[in-house]
């Protein structure tokens, strides 16, 4: 049995200008070739070790797998052992593609898509409600719960179509073969309905009645059976009423709550490269040409009173700034305080104003409707630049994502977490027992691969940082924990 290996042993490597170079190099440590620019480093790494590793491992697979992967030339080198599969990390950033961010390219991104499209839930952004939508099973469930004997009704909204009077209608239930209605509480027989004038919210056709007994072992199909017509003549909608109690219970199959429809989120509704899940303000670039705060604030040490803004400095403008001094002590506006310093609501106020102070917006409101004077058409693009999309926060995602949320964050809150923040997010994130079995493998490869950047010292990246951006160190540190997050063991490591 051959020993096993414990280091790398290279001879007579001749690629390049290698001058029939023989080595041998240690497993497990780091190594660091070093000499100077053209003797040959990059030779000896990339293009004879890695390159050998490279060609070992797709000579490995399938003749079927290898005809998608090309040839590889073996180095020219007399022999090496020792080796293993390898992943070469280069420096250079990632990609220049302004759509490639930190999320996309560790993936992560993509986990997290399917993770809000398979455990988010809908959130109504009012009352806090959440949005549902019923199957089958969640009525069935329901009537489970009933107690033995119980009566029930299983029925169906009564409801016209266009140019159909109620005496049709009746005629049409009846050739159906259904033959009771239920209106105002009354339970009527089709043949005598007659006497109903008007359908109204208070008519249901009867799909079914029933008496709870789990005994029977046909009785859960047969109200699986009801249930599911009672969706269908209901376009959607389903009553259950409880005799006894005259108790009402509605479901629907829609996705919709007080009656507003929701999206059903779904993997591309969470895709910014997708037109259906991009925001629909920036088009999923995350910034807008608008009025760049920078600009209007160029010195945020400077308080309003100080000429901090910009734009109000001149005799004719700084009227909106005496306004605003005017009304300051009404509402607290701290008028010598730099901006810098000033709170989130207190510079909501400066910006969006109230029916007494004269906002920013207020301002470049007032400069859009007199644009036809060429003074305020040149001030005005004074200050406009690229600012952060309003609606998506620079995520580029349609504002609509952020009602779907998984223990009250929602993607966007996500993707803007430095990471460090983000993994104890995660490791804290309360879930319930469905979500939890559905998103434990995702959840898993979500954490393995924030916990590498993390470790690799980017815990002060977002997700949401684009690629174009990074220095080369950064992206090369990327490339390192995203494979490594993806799980390969014993592979030697390249750097350059
Ligand atoms: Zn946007």
């Amino acid at each position: 049995m051959a020993v096993k290996q414990r280091e790398i042993e290279i001879k007579g490597a001749r690629v390049h200008n290698l001058k029939n170079v023989s080595l041998t190099i240690p497993h497990n440590q780091f190594v660091v070739i070093t000499g100077l620019s053209g003797s040959g480093k990059s030779s000896l790494a990339f293009d004879t070790l890695f390159a050998e590793g490279q060609r070992r491992y797709v000579e490995s697979l399938s003749s079927y797998a290898r005809q998608f992967l090309g040839r590889f030339d073996k180095p020219d080198v007399d022999y090496i052992k020792g080796i293993s599969p390898a992943i070469a990390i280069e420096q250079k950033v990632i990609s220049n593609n302004p759509r490639s961010t930190v999320g996309t390219a560790t993936e992560i991104y993509d986990y997290l898509k399917v993770l809000f499209a398979r455990i988010g839930k809908t959130y109504d952004e009012e009352t806090g409600q959440e949005v549902k939508k019923h199957s089958v099973t969640d009525v069935v469930n329901f009537i489970t719960s009933f107690k033995n004997d119980e009566k029930y009704l299983i029925l169906a909204p009564w409801r016209l179509k266009e140019g159909i009077s109620t005496k049709k209608s009746v005629e049409i239930l009846l050739s159906q073969g259904y033959t009771r209605v239920f209106v105002n509480n009354e339970l009527v027989d089709l043949t005598e309905a007659k006497t109903i004038k008007h359908v109204t919210d208070k008519s249901f056709i009867v799909i079914d009645r029933l008496k709870h007994n789990l005994a029977d072992e046909d009785y859960l199909s047969r109200v699986a059976d009801s249930v599911q017509t009672a969706f269908y003549e209901g376009f959607g909608d389903a009553v259950v009423f409880q005799i006894d109690s005259k108790k009402y219970s509605s479901f629907t199959n829609r996705f919709e709550l007080n009656g507003i429809s929701y999206i059903e989120p779904t993997i591309n509704f969470f895709s910014f490269n997708n037109p259906y899940g991009a925001c629909q303000s920036c088009e999923g670039y995350g910034s807008i040409i608008g009025i760049d705060p920078n600009l209007v604030v160029p010195d945020k040490t400077k308080s309003v009173f100080d000429s901090g803004i910009a734009p109000w400095k001149g005799e004719k403008m700084s009227e909106w700034k005496d306004n605003l001094i005017r009304h300051a002590e009404k509402y607290k506006f701290p008028i010598h305080r730099p901006y810098a310093e000033l709170t989130k609501s207190e510079i909501d106020l400066l910006w969006k104003g109230n029916k007494d102070i004269w906002g920013i917006n207020n301002f470049f409101e007032f400069l859009q409707q007199n644009s036809y004077k060429i003074q305020y058409r040149i001030m005005q693009s004074r200050y406009r630049g690229k600012t952060l999309c309003p609606d998506c926060r620079g995520t580029r995602l349609r504002k609509e994502t952020n009602l779907v949320k998984i223990d009250g964050y929602c993607l966007s809150d996500f993707i803007l977490m430095p990471v460090t923040d983000l993994k104890n997010t995660f490791e804290k994130l309360k879930l319930d027992k469905y979500q939890k079995e559905i998103a434990e493998r995702l959840l898993l490869e979500i954490k393995n691969r924030i916990t590498y950047l993390d470790e690799v010292g980017l815990g002060y990246l977002t997700l949401n940082r684009q690629s174009g951006t990074l220095s080369g160190g950064e992206s090369q540190r990327i490339n390192l924990a995203t494979s490594l997050g993806s799980s390969l063991v014993g592979i030697h490591v390249y750097f350059r």
